[in-house]
C-alpha cells in the first residue's frame, strides 16, 4: 500500500516541479476560489482512501498554489528546494523522527550536530559557537536574544529562566532604524518591548549609523543587521562591535539571508566584521534553499544557549552528548536539520558560493536593465536585492499587480524611505539568466503599457 502511494505522491510531485516551468507563477484567483468547494464541506464521517485525499489534493491544491519552488518567483526572499533537500525532506517525513532528543532520533541529534558544525565553517563563526534549528529568523532572532537575555541578567545577579523579567536589572535595546518587523516581534516575546527599545538612525540605504549610536552603559544588547529586507545593505559590523565590546554589550545579528553573502568569496567582504558578535540569526529557507520551516540560532557562548533553553525533568537522560531539547524553543519538532545537512553536502562549499553570487549577479543584471529601461532603482544593489519604483505611488502600485498578473515572474510591493516600490529578490537556486531575461522582458512590457 505505502508503495503505490508514495510511488503516485511522487509522479504528482514530479509532474508540478515540471509544470511550473511553464504556468504563471502567482495562484489564479479561480483556482484559489475553487478550493474550498473542492477540498472542504463538512467533516467527513468515514474514512477515505489515502490515493483518493492525494488525488484531491492534487487536483485542487497544486494548481492554487505559488510557484515560489520555480526559477521566477522573486518576492519575500526567499529561495526553493534544492533537490537533494527535497528528497532528503521525503525521505525524513518517512522516517517520522521527533527532533526533541537523542532518545527520540540519535540520527537526528547526530546530523544536526554534523550540520551546524558545517554551517559555522561556512559562515566563518567562532570555533564552538553552539547552535539550533528552529522554524525561521523570527524565532532565530528570539533565540539568540533569550541567549543575551541570560547571559546579561546572569552577570548582573540575576536568574532570568527562574524569576522572570519582574524587578530584573533593566536591558537596554538598541535597535537600528531599519530592523526587520519581526525583530520587534521577537523582542517583545521576550518581555524586552517592542517599543522600549533605543533606535539607532540609519543612512539611506537602512545601515546603521555608527556615529550615532549611543553611550552605552548597563546590560545593553546591540541588535545589528547583515541584510535589510529592502535594500540587502549591511550594518557597519566593525566599527559598531567594537564599541559595544567596550561597554560589555551584547551584539546580535539579524542576518536572516545576508548569512549567506559569507558563503561566496565574491560577497563575503558583506560580512566582515559581523562574525565578531555573540549571536547570529538566519534562514535555511531562504538562500539556502531549504523547505520551510528551516531558520537557524547561533550563540558564540552555548552555555549562554543552554541555560536559556534548558529543561529538566525525571524522564529526560541527562547525557554528556548535545542533546537538541537543550538548545531551542521547542521541544518535540521536526527533524529539519536533515535538509540543511542534504543541501550542504550536496551543493558543497563551492556550490553555496556558486548560487549566492550568481542570483547577486542576476540582481545587478535586473537593476541595470531596468535602469536602462528608464525606471528608478531606488537602492545600491549589493547583493541580491533590487528595489524599482515606476512613478508616483499608484503607477508603482498597479504596475506591481500587473506584473503579478501577467505571471511570468512574481515580485512584491514594499515601500522603501517613503517611496511605494517593487522589490525583486532574487535567492533561488532554479533561477538561470534565461528565467531573468524572461522575466526584465515581461515586467518592462507590463510596466510600459501600465504608464
Ligand atoms: C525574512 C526575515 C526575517 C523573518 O524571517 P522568518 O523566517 O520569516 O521568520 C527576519 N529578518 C530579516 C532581515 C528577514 O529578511
Amino acid at each position: 500500500m505505502h508503495d503505490e502511494l508514495l510511488r503516485d505522491a511522487a509522479a504528482r510531485a514530479a509532474a508540478y516541479l515540471d509544470g511550473i516551468q511553464t504556468r504563471a507563477v502567482a495562484a489564479r484567483p479561480r483556482d484559489v476560489d475553487a478550493v474550498a468547494a473542492a477540498l472542504g464541506g463538512a467533516l467527513p464521517e468515514g474514512p477515505c482512501d489515502p490515493a483518493d485525499v492525494l488525488a484531491l489534493l492534487d487536483g485542487a491544491g497544486s494548481p492554487a498554489t505559488v510557484a515560489s519552488a520555480g526559477p521566477r518567483y522573486f518576492g519575500f526572499v526567499t529561495g526553493g528546494t534544492v533537490p537533494a533537500a527535497l528528497a532528503a525532506n521525503w525521505l525524513a517525513a518517512a522516517w517520522d523522527q521527533n527532533g526533541f532528543s537523542r532518545a527520540s532520533s540519535p540520527i537526528t541529534a547526530e546530523i544536526e550536530e554534523i550540520a551546524l558544525a558545517w554551517l559555522v565553517d561556512l559562515i566563518g563563526l567562532p570555533a564552538g559557537t553552539g547552535g539550533a534549528f528552529v522554524t525561521g529568523a523570527t524565532m532565530a532572532n528570539f533565540t539568540g536574544l533569550a541567549a543575551a537575555r541570560s547571559k546579561l541578567l546572569a552577570d548582573a545577579g540575576w536568574d532570568v529562566e527562574a524569576k522572570g523579567l519582574f524587578a530584573a536589572p533593566p536591558i537596554t535595546v538598541l535597535v537600528g532604524a531599519e530592523a526587520h518587523s519581526t525583530l520587534f516581534k521577537s523582542l517583545g516575546l521576550l518581555g524586552l518591548g517592542r517599543e522600549r527599545v533605543v533606535m539607532v538612525a540609519a543612512d539611506e540605504e537602512g545601515r546603521m549609523r555608527a556615529e550615532a549610536l549611543p553611550a552605552i552603559t548597563g546590560p545593553t544588547i546591540v541588535c545589528l543587521q547583515a541584510g535589510n529586507v529592502n535594500s540587502g545593505a549591511f550594518d557597519p559590523a566593525a566599527e559598531i562591535i567594537a564599541q559595544a565590546r567596550q561597554a560589555g554589550a551584547w551584539v546580535h545579528v539579524d542576518a536572516a539571508f545576508g548569512l549567506w553573502a559569507a558563503a561566496s568569496p565574491e560577497q563575503a567582504h558583506l560580512f566582515d566584521g559581523f562574525a565578531a558578535a555573540d549571536s547570529w540569526a538566519g534562514d535555511a529557507h531562504k538562500w539556502l534553499n531549504v523547505a520551510y520551516d528551516s531558520g537557524l540560532a547561533f550563540v558564540r557562548d552555548a552555555e549562554a544557549l543552554r541555560r536559556a533553553m534548558a529543561i529538566s525533568a525525571a524522564y529526560l537522560p541527562q547525557t554528556a552528548r548535545r542533546e537538541p531539547f537543550a538548545f531551542t524553543p521547542e521541544s518535540s519538532r521536526r527533524a529539519r536539520g536533515i535538509e540543511v545537512w542534504a543541501a550542504l553536502r550536496s551543493l558543497g562549499r563551492a556550490g553555496v558560493a556558486e548560487m549566492v553570487a550568481r542570483n547577486c549577479r542576476q540582481a545587478r543584471r535586473f537593476a541595470q536593465a531596468l535602469s536602462d529601461a528608464g525606471f528608478a532603482v531606488l537602492n545600491e544593489v549589493a547583493l541580491n536585492q533590487v528595489v524599482v519604483a515606476f512613478g508616483d505611488e499608484a503607477t508603482t502600485a498597479r504596475i506591481v499587480e500587473a506584473v503579478q498578473d501577467e505571471g511570468t515572474c512574481w515580485c512584491g510591493a514594499t515601500n522603501w524611505q517613503g517611496r511605494a516600490a517593487m522589490r525583486i529578490s532574487v535567492s533561488s537556486w532554479a533561477t538561470t539568466d534565461a528565467d531573468v531575461e524572461r522575466s526584465l522582458e515581461a515586467i518592462v512590457r507590463v510596466a510600459r503599457a501600465n504608464t
